[in-house]
């Protein structure tokens, strides 16, 4: 795999974040072997919470980067893959397909139950 004009394995990455403060947030990730540490300066974090600035990243978007190191989001996307964060965003993911699934359902049947309360022929 070859990443032009970046350097060679870095083993910390950090990038500037805008989010909704005036100041940008820091989001700093570090690999060690098959952990990967990623840490931001947001109040979820600081609160123990996952936030959408390290999710992002972690799912190889670019929004809201303001450090000039954009390329360094393909070194990342690396570095999770041979993790023990991979299998755990992965989980992460399919909880929110079945959520989506399930939301769908359950609008579906909203619907068919306001046809039926109207006397309407429900497929
Ligand atoms: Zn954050």
């Amino acid at each position: 795999m070859s990443l032009n004009s970046t350097p060679p394995n870095p083993k910390q990455i950090k990038f500037l974040i805008q989010g909704s403060e005036t100041e940008p947030y820091e989001v700093q990730f570090t690999k060690q072997g098959n952990i990967l540490i990623g840490l931001c300066t947001c109040e979820a974090a600081k609160n123990g919470m996952i936030c959408k600035h390290r999710l992002n990243l972690l799912a190889g978007s670019h929004d809201n980067i303001v450090s000039d190191n954009h390329n360094e989001v393909n070194i990342l996307k690396t570095w999770v893959t041979d993790s023990t964060v991979e299998p755990l965003l992965k989980q992460m993911n399919e909880a929110q397909t079945t959520i989506d699934k399930a939301t769908k359902e359950l609008k579906t049947a909203k619907k068919k139950l306001a046809q039926a309360l109207f006397g309407r022929r429900v497929m």
